[in-house]
């Protein structure tokens, strides 16, 4: 396959050793492609996309390549990498609102908004993604619980089409009508855009497109894996930052406590945020971990104590209330016999050291995945909280009866489990498939869903058909058809045309 003819200043490498990196990301799905582009202007991505259809060469957008999932990953044809669309455009501290390349880094945003006293709620554990890849995959992480995921604070996108045409889009400007959405570029171009309802879970969800009824035209392109366009500028909705946050993590000497535990805070938050009670429990994240997971974070953090699982809880609160969240959360822990030497974070630094406990669970077991060279068998599954328990419950005993190590994590708070099974060779990674597929098949039969944040990309397609019959699926290839009817805005990712 030949390179594009495209002007020289566009950065293009195409040494395989320099595009190395680019060929695989964090779940190990490795892949191929001819070159890497780095554009840095919205022009220049739409002149690279002008240049590849014209050739029928498929394009696959990149970041930060922290997905999970292979979706960043080519399998084929060129990649478009963002990285350097990493500018600030537009800020308005009043109006709560930023402007920003995709390539912009969700770290530094976080740093600069902590300085102008503002919140960006979302936060996958991995911060060095950038807000394009969160936007392409409606991320979420452990203030999701509380706050929703990436798609609640996308105000407006700039998207480059797959013919190369741009395209504005604003919240609450254009619906769905009668199972249609109809775009119209900046050129005056239009699409007409079949939307029939999927059925989509009412868990937290990031598996397949988000189609519905009446649906805001915008929420389209929000965790569609850059199969439909390639986000050129996101305008973002900011909060104010809380006074100050509370944040702890708990541990339990048995899993059923922690569980009974984590279970009451989500009914008292569920509670406080509904009668809009100020001074009780209105956690902000509730996450969990497991015995195994404790047991591998041990090595970095030696001060967890002797225990089989623990809760890290974070709650904002102000001087108003402060006392009286304190003494709740105290009972609450008192209650469920939590153990004494549970770890408060007192001030900022404190809190982000918790937030590398946190980090480092993921961490290490990606590593533990790269360094066995097995592809990631992980769940990220959620079912309804009402199955919550149940559900917990069944998986875990499964999991024990394989005799698969494992270790579980995860943003419980919204019944969503990530539970990594960790083989040692061969034989047990195909029985950790086995194991997978088991799971998911469980959670979809309770309402649940294959993925609530990592979503779908090129390593669970097969999942994504126990969720959804092959008509389901058949709408969101006619979506895909009436955007990119050469299938060639990151092939493979979601469903095979
Ligand atoms: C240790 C670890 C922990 C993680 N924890 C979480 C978590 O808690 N929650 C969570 O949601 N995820 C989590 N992830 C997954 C990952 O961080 C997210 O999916 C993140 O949103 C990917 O962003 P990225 O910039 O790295 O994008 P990439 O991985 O480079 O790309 C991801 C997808 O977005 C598309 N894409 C990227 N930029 C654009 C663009 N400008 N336009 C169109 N499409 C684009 C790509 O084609 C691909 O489909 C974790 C990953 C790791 C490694």
């Amino acid at each position: 396959m030949s390179c594009l003819n495209l002007p020289n200043h566009i950065l293009r490498k195409s040494n395989q050793e320099e595009i190395t990196d680019y060929l695989s990301d964090a779940s190990n799905y490795t892949g191929e492609c001819e070159s890497v582009y780095f554009p840095v202007s919205t022009e220049e991505v739409a002149v690279i996309v002008k240049a590849a259809v014209a050739g029928k060469i498929p394009v696959t957008t990149s970041a930060t390549r922290t997905s999970l999932t292979g979706s960043s990953v080519p399998d084929t044809g060129i990649v478009i990498n963002t990285s350097r669309m990493n500018q600030l455009l537009y800020f308005d501290k009043t109006k709560k609102t930023i402007e920003l390349q995709p390539g912009f880094i969700l770290k530094d945003l976080k740093d600069f908004l902590q300085k102008e006293g503002l919140l960006y709620p979302p936060d996958p554990t991995e911060e060095l993604c950038t807000i394009g890849g969160n936007a392409a995959t409606n991320a979420s992480g452990a203030k999701s619980f509380k706050f929703g995921p990436t798609r609640n604070y996308i105000e407006e996108l700039e998207i480059v089409l797959a013919d190369g045409e741009i395209l504005d889009l604003k919240r609450e400007d254009i619906f769905a009508r009668n199972d249609r959405v109809t775009l119209t570029a900046r050129s005056g171009k239009k699409y007409d855009i079949p939307v029939n309802p999927t059925g989509m879970p009412a868990t937290k969800n990031a598996a397949g497109y988000y189609i519905k009824e009446n649906m805001d035209a915008i929420d389209l392109f929000i965790g569609c894996e850059g199969t439909l366009g390639i986000i050129t500028k996101i305008k973002l909705k900011l909060l104010p930052a809380p006074e100050s946050v509370l944040s702890c993590v708990a541990y339990f000497t048995s899993e059923q406590e922690a569980l009974n535990f984590l279970t009451e805070a989500r009914s008292l938050s569920y509670k406080s945020r509904t009668e809009n009670l100020r001074n009780e429990i209105d956690a902000r994240a509730l996450e969990f971990f497991d015995g195994n997971s404790l047991q591998m974070l041990k090595e970095d953090f030696p001060g967890i104590p002797a225990c089989s699982a623990a809760v890290w809880f974070e709650q904002e609160y102000s001087s108003m209330n402060a006392d009286s969240v304190f003494s709740c959360w105290d009972k609450l822990m008192e209650k469920h016999k939590s153990l004494p030497d549970s770890w408060f974070a007192s001030g900022d630094k404190e809190q982000k050291e918790i937030g590398r406990f946190r980090h480092a669970i993921s961490y290490k077991v990606n590593e533990y995945i790269k360094r066995n060279r097995f592809k990631k068998v992980g769940t990220d599954v959620a079912v309804p909280d009402h199955h919550f328990e149940d559900f917990y419950r069944l998986i875990a005993h499964h999991i024990r009866q394989t005799g698969l190590n494992f270790a579980t994590y995860g943003h419980f708070g919204n019944s969503h489990i990530h539970l990594n099974m960790l083989p040692r060779n061969e034989e047990e990674f195909a029985l950790a498939k086995e194991t997978y597929f088991y799971i998911c098949r469980e959670a979809v039969k309770l309402g649940g869903t294959v993925s609530a944040e990592h979503g779908i990309g090129k390593i669970k397609r097969e999942y994504l058909k126990l969720m959804y019959d092959e008509e389901k699926i058949n709408a969101m290839r006619a979506v895909k058809s009436a955007l990119d009817p050469d299938n060639l805005l990151c092939r493979g990712n979601i469903f095979l045309m």
